[in-house]
């Protein structure tokens, strides 16, 4: 869903452009104009004579059930500086566009308050929309399917595909096939799958997992696409030109999609009352997998339903603006019917949203439309990298979802929040994110998920501020110990706090004996 520059991570080097000198005889020109921004560069971090080009951090190590460690593996990520700043100032650059469009919008607080309600209405009435969308679609001549799980999904997929006899599939991008599983699965059956949207493709050829729900591949360099290139589809592994990659990833891919015998896409709203359904992108890859070939396949999850055509201009105006800044995306797809000769299939996937939506505290999440507005203003994810969630969906809206699919593997990701409420602020649907965090981070504990460590910290902290003589005793103990202690008795490996930060001198004297001194004797 965004532009070539945007996929590939620092492309276009927006934070740090490094315009062509003044008489540079290769400056690009039109119309006797020169075109700074098509010349843009990134500055390097390392000085240039540091020819050695800074490893990409991976993600999360993922082991079965095992509770993911994030921290770890943002910690890695910290630890790459070039990838660190690129990645933060990228998506702070994406929360910024996001604000100007919001304040060129009068009514903003309006439309989400709309957006809201018709999410929740449909969420409530949910099982009548979705038969009304299931009758509409079928008298358009559509095939509808339902599937209970990620693996009933992809069995139903790749029993259409069999019986047409299509061997080799092109998709557009989709966080739902990402959750159910399905390029593994597809390979685990002999079936070819061609990612169409270029920074998904760069994820697959790099056999990674998307980083974020809008740019998959943000968290890479140009240098990181360029070696993935240059392994996989023989590209100069020195040249990281954002047009040069991008031209040649699509000669290498456009073969592959004119010859597929099926394409597939998501889907971003689905309407009950017309059996439609729209997806938005910015390459128009999605109609090329909708189009091209004869047979297309879409996969929808249940809460992608709204009631009316109508609702549908109150999420166009907020999906773009929230995600990338920009006023709409390049292309809004209409589906209704199969083309002439063709045949149109839809897949509705509940994969736990059902179960979602009887949680009293979590049903909301439902309305999430993937913007990735929430990650870009994160301040956790911007230093982390999404891949260090271990999981479909990362950053704040991760943090709800992806305990609702695993708790003991998700237990971790709560916590990996400042619960500053930013997210819940530029939430185009209202979702109140941070404070769902926060309920989890207390459910999980009830249901004894939490990390053992945490909750002998909790417990802890939670003894000594229950006795206030004993916080009292304890706060001077610390006073006096970070006052006279030597440094490494404070900084050593056991102060994961202290490892980033300095602790902060102790005050001469306390609030509470301040207090005291001052007003106690008033009282
Ligand atoms: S939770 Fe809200 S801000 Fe985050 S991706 Fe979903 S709609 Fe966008």
């Amino acid at each position: 869903m965004s532009t070539a520059r945007e996929k590939i991570g620092d492309g276009g080097g927006t934070p740090h452009p490094e315009p062509r000198a003044e008489d540079d005889p290769d400056a690009i020109l039109r119309d006797g104009r020169r075109l700074d921004h098509a010349e843009g560069a990134s500055k390097p971090l390392r000085p240039p004579s540091d020819p050695r080009p800074e490893p990409q951090p991976r993600g999360a190590r993922v082991h079965g059930d095992r509770p993911i460690d994030q921290a770890e593996a943002a910690a890695r990520f910290i630890a790459a500086p070039e990838h660190e700043k690129m990645h933060d100032e990228r998506l702070w650059d994406l929360r910024q566009k996001r604000d100007r469009e919001m304040h060129g919008i009068p009514e903003w607080e309006e439309l989400r308050s709309l957006a809201s309600a018709i999410k929740e209405h449909t969420l409530s009435h949910l099982d009548e929309y979705l038969d009304q969308f299931e009758a509409n679609a079928r008298s358009n001549g559509i095939y509808v399917h339902w599937a209970r799980d990620g693996a009933e999904h992809n069995q139903i997929v790749h029993a259409i595909l069999r019986d047409h006899g299509a061997t080799s599939l092109i998709k557009s991008k989709s966080m739902l096939t990402e959750e159910c599983g399905f390029r593994p699965y597809m390979a685990s059956v002999g079936m070819e799958v061609i990612e169409t949207d270029l920074g998904e493709r760069i994820q697959q050829l790099d056999n990674e997992d998307p980083s974020h729900v809008v740019v998959p591949a943000v968290h890479k360099l140009r240098a990181d696409v360029a070696r993935v290139f240059s392994r996989t589809i023989g590209t100069d592994p020195g040249d990281s030109d954002v047009h040069y990659l991008a031209e040649a990833q699509r000669e290498a891919t456009r073969p592959l999609i004119l010859t597929a015998d099926a394409g597939m896409t998501g889907c971003n709203f689905a309407v009950a009352e017309t059996g439609t359904f729209v997806v938005c992108t910015n390459e128009g890859n999605a109609d090329l997998s909708a189009n091209v070939p004869k047979l297309h396949i879409a996969s929808i999850g249940i809460e992608k339903i709204i009631p009316r055509l109508e609702h549908l201009a109150v999420f166009i105006r907020l999906l773009s603006r929230s995600a990338l800044g920009s006023p709409i995306t390049q292309y809004t797809s209409h589906f209704r019917r199969p083309r002439r000769g063709g045949e149109m299939h839809v897949v509705l996937v509940d994969n736990g949203r059902s179960e979602r939506l009887g949680m009293e505290e979590f049903w909301t999440s439902l309305k999430c439309i993937r913007c990735g507005a929430c990650m870009n203003t994160c301040p956790v994810y911007r230093r982390s990298g999404g891949l260090s969630y271990g999981a479909t969906y990362s950053g704040p809206i991760g943090l709800i979802i992806d305990p609702t699919f695993n708790a003991r593997k998700y237990s971790n990701l709560p916590f990996a929040s400042t619960l500053n409420g930013s997210c819940s602020n530029v939430c185009p649907v209202k979702i109140n994110i941070h404070e769902q965090i926060y309920a989890w981070r207390r459910v999980l504990v009830e249901r004894h998920e939490a990390p053992l460590a945490k909750k002998a910290a909790m417990k802890a902290a939670g003894a000594l501020l229950s006795r206030p003589a004993a916080y009292r005793a304890a706060i001077a103990a610390a006073n006096i110990a970070l006052a006279h202690l030597p440094r490494f008795v404070i900084y050593n490996g056991l102060n994961a706090w202290g490892k980033h930060r300095e602790v902060p001198h102790p005050p001469k004297q306390t609030f509470h004996s301040w207090h005291q001194a001052n007003r106690g004797a008033k009282q």
